[in-house]
């Protein structure tokens, strides 16, 4: 969790994925959200974080949430559902686990008696994200880069308008690749990653995954699981999302399929039908929070269908850097496809689907969701299937409304966004002048 990557570059997973047993699960069924996030998180974090803390933390990170069920369950058609997963202060599913990934980190640094500097790159999501759970942080300090001008006024208000010494907003003169580029050639400056005590909060840091795994028991519970499979579809970028309904089912979760839902971003889409994995450009589009050209989770998914083969891992991701690109041998494709589906969603399908949605059910989706429900409905499965919803429309409220006429509105917690004072400082594309920056800014 504090170190996020292993030097060696590659990512971690637990050495045994903890299981729960039928009657575990039952117990659990119709719980609060609470007390199956607490159940769940504790097979992991047992032996280092005492249960008293683990559940206050869980406590106050989901008291962040505005819907009394923290993420509400909604029926759309007879086997298909929704699960909504943006009521939290940013208004997109990042909420989930990085809300919990603070105050876990935050313990686990006053415990050790150490400070850390956590540095990120967002184009969008992930950064308003991470400032709002690390605003009240007493032991890390967060610098979030984002590309100067290019990320919506929403997202960069959920970032720029929060007060708190322990933020700072580096606007870099440059893309997002630039932002990334950055990023990881701090890690890769082992000086500096030591010198600061260097944390990342990106979606490979395996507190997060973990506190995505509770949402898949919490809604397979309340359809009927263990007793019927259940299946999902997931809105897919980073892949973090659905690898941790993955381990869900290693635990014990009865899942039928699972369907990777992509825009025309479409790396993971490809990889599943064909076995090659193929980084190609980005194409920029209404849901720009899955315009992707790596799916850096993916890994973890090569791993495991190798049955834990280092080797092969290190075979694809050396193929990857080398040329763009690695094929999945027969049977590490085979065991994938046998436990997933994709879907890729055109701009002009997303765009129906939310006018459908709308005109139909009564709902109003944001463009990442109605990815994933577009794709939901052309699978019919024996199976109840869930959609994860993974915004709030009102996040993306221009391309809500030329879908649907709709003006999605802001939840009135959020009013004061668009009129607050910003903070930020705007750094040349250079990892010099970052480094320079968070040396000066990170006083302890
Ligand atoms: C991050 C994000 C996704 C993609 O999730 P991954 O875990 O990267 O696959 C989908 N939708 C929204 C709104 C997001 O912010």
């Amino acid at each position: 969790m504090l170190s996020g990557l292993a030097r060696d570059g590659g990512l971690y997973v637990p050495e045994t994925i903890p299981k729960f047993t039928k009657a575990e699960m039952i117990a659990l069924r119709g719980r609060p959200y609470h007390d199956v996030a607490f159940a769940v998180c504790s097979k992991f974090t047992v032996g280092s974080i005492p249960a008293r803390e683990l559940k206050r933390m869980i406590a106050e990170a989901y008291a962040t949430f505005d819907h009394p069920a923290v993420l509400p369950l909604k029926q759309l058609e007879a086997n298909q559902f929704l699960l909504e997963l943006f009521h939290g202060p940013t208004l997109a599913f990042k909420d989930v686990a990085m809300q919990l990934l603070s105050r876990m980190m935050d313990w686990s640094l006053a415990r050790h008696n150490r400070r850390a500097v956590i540095v990120g790159a967002t184009s969008g999501d992930t950064g308003g994200a991470a400032v709002s759970a690390f605003e009240h942080s007493q032991n890390a300090t967060l610098f979030i880069l984002h590309p100067h001008g290019r990320v919506s006024d929403v997202q960069r208000r959920q970032m720029t308008t929060v007060k708190s010494k322990s933020i700072f907003n580096i606007a870099v003169e440059g893309n997002f690749d630039d932002c990334q580029a950055i990023v990881k050639a701090l890690f890769n400056d082992l000086a500096f990653r030591d010198g600061v005590g260097l944390a990342g909060v990106n979606s490979i840091n395996w507190g997060r995954i973990m506190a995505q795994i509770v949402y898949y028991f919490y809604a397979g519970l309340a359809l009927g699981a263990p007793d019927r499979e259940i299946s999902f579809c997931v809105p897919s970028a980073n892949f973090g999302n659905m690898f941790a309904g993955l381990v869900a089912k290693r635990m014990g979760l009865s899942v039928d399929k699972f369907i990777v839902a992509t825009n025309s971003n479409d790396i993971l889409d490809r990889t599943l039908k064909t076995g090659r994995y193929e980084v190609t450009g980005v194409h920029p589009t209404i849901s720009p929070s899955m315009d992707i050209q790596v799916s850096s989770n993916f890994e973890r998914l090569v791993y495991l269908a190798n049955k834990r083969d280092t080797s092969a891992v290190r075979a694809a991701m050396g193929s990857l850097a080398q040329s763009g690109s690695f094929t999945l041998k027969s049977p590490a494709l085979k065991a994938i496809c046998s436990e997933f589906d994709s879907g890729a969603t055109s701009e002009v399908e997303t765009s129906a689907m939310m006018a459908k949605a709308w005109a139909g059910m009564g709902e109003l989706l944001d463009p990442h969701s109605a990815v994933g429900l577009h794709v939901a409905l052309q699978h019919k499965l024996k199976s109840p299937l869930i959609t994860l919803a993974t915004a709030h429309p009102a996040k993306f409220p221009d391309a809500v409304h030329n879908a649907t006429g709709q003006n999605a509105r802001l939840p009135s917690r959020l009013s004061h966004l668009l009129t607050a004072p910003e903070s930020f400082t705007i750094v040349p594309n250079s990892v010099a002048a970052v480094k320079e920056f968070i040396l000066s800014n990170d006083k302890r």
